[in-house]
């Protein structure tokens, strides 16, 4: 093995493209420079498009959890009542900030490794008709599930004002978001998922109604206030000093996603999903997640015959591939495979054919290249035909 080979297939931080790797190594330049402010105003649109809004897209130093604590800060005023619909470990993230805010919680707990179900938050609206915000996760990294936020949207809609609260984290950049078109009030990611940065970027965005709530709100906050935020991007600038070279990077990583075409992103993703999980099919080894429910950017094996850390563990010492395991009630039970942001179908066909090889090692006997050869065949089916 190389002894400095990193093969990061964990569901982030993902592995950065070798020309936002360069852009980052730029000097440092002034931030209340023109230079900045003319790279604040080349990345605005690019990243509005992403979300699929019109809206301001608020960029903040800070990693992924900053903010959805920005979310529940600026939308919740003290005293609302608040519901947070958790699949799998970062819903739980959601009622834990909820709770440090001493914000009454509701908790509509789904069975991790499923998606959600719109009708049944509907009801659980009608019943309580207090709450002002539903919080819920895009992609649930923890079990591979990609929930219907579009569907979700609709029905809260449908029976409440209650703002509608997305964490899409591990997925916006790598799957369809239409933030305006489907309802969503507040829209939050992170840099080091599907961006194919680093972590220390957070994105938030709001709709015209959600400003309007933020505006109002008497709730005290400082450094994650997205009006002061926003006033000041506005005019290309930021409040604080903004992590410089994280958006040298952002502002190529976005070039590449445009280059590649937003619509073919999320097919390579889509496709990327199904390749990876044709390889487990061929071998009879279950996944956590049904194919409804299923995320194009992770996908959750829940081996019932072999030991998930052991093999996690042979396949870093053989080939430097880094998965990840478990989190929280899944710990042991489950390995995660990322295959998000700068990954494509050739990706896809090295790890899978090297996890055939793992798998022997650990002493799973299974038929040599029947998983490969699976992933193959949807590449085939999906994309050669097509040309
Ligand atoms: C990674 C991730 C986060 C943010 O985690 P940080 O470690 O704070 O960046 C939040 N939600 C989801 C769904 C994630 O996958």
């Amino acid at each position: 093995m190389l002894a400095d080979q990193q093969i990061l297939r964990i569901p982030g931080p993902t592995p950065i493209p070798p020309s936002v790797q360069r852009a980052m190594a730029q000097p440092m330049i002034g931030h209340r420079g023109q230079s900045t402010s003319d790279l604040l105003a080349r990345i605005r649109p690019k990243l509005k498009r992403v979300f699929g809004t019109e809206q301001e897209v608020i960029i903040l130093t800070g990693s992924g959890t900053a903010g959805l604590e920005t979310a529940v800060v600026n939308a919740v005023a003290p005293g609302e009542e608040v519901l947070v619909i958790v699949t799998g470990a970062f819903g739980d993230r959601f009622v834990k900030i909820c709770k440090a805010y001493q914000i009454p919680t509701h908790v509509l707990q789904v069975e991790w490794g499923k998606a959600l179900d719109p009708e049944l938050v509907k009801v659980f609206l009608q019943e309580h008709p207090g709450i002002t915000a539903v919080f819920s996760t895009y992609c649930e990294t923890s079990t591979g599930v990609l929930n219907p936020i579009q569907q979700l949207a609709a029905a809260i809609k449908e029976v409440s004002e209650a703002l509608v609260i997305v964490d899409g984290v591990s997925c916006v950049g790598g799957v369809e978001t239409k933030m305006d078109g489907w309802g969503i009030d507040i829209l939050v990611t992170g840099s080091q998922k599907a961006f194919m940065l680093p972590a220390g970027l957070s994105f938030v965005a709001a709709s015209e109604r959600a400003w309007r709530k933020i505006e109002a709100n008497p709730q005290p906050r400082f450094y994650l206030d997205l009006k002061s935020h926003r006033n000041n991007l506005e005019k290309n600038t930021t409040p604080f000093t903004p992590a410089l070279s994280i958006l040298f990077g952002l502002e190529q990583a976005l070039e590449l996603m445009e280059e590649e075409g937003l619509e073919e992103v999320y097919s390579r993703h889509t496709l990327m999903m199904k390749m990876t999980r044709a390889a487990f099919a061929a071998h009879g080894i279950p996944l956590l997640t049904a194919e409804a429910d299923a995320s194009p950017t992770v996908t959750a094996v829940k081996p019932a015959d072999f030991d998930a850390e052991a093999f996690r563990k042979v396949m870093k010492a053989e080939f430097g591939i880094s998965m990840a395991g478990g989190q929280q009630q899944l710990t042991g039970q489950i390995f995660r495979i990322g295959h998000m942001g700068y990954c494509s179908a050739a990706d896809v066909l090295q790890i899978v054919s090297a996890i055939e090889i793992g798998l022997m090692k650990i002493g799973k006997m299974i038929e040599l290249g029947k998983g490969t050869g699976a992933a193959q065949q949807v590449y085939l089916d999906e994309r050669v035909g097509q040309q």
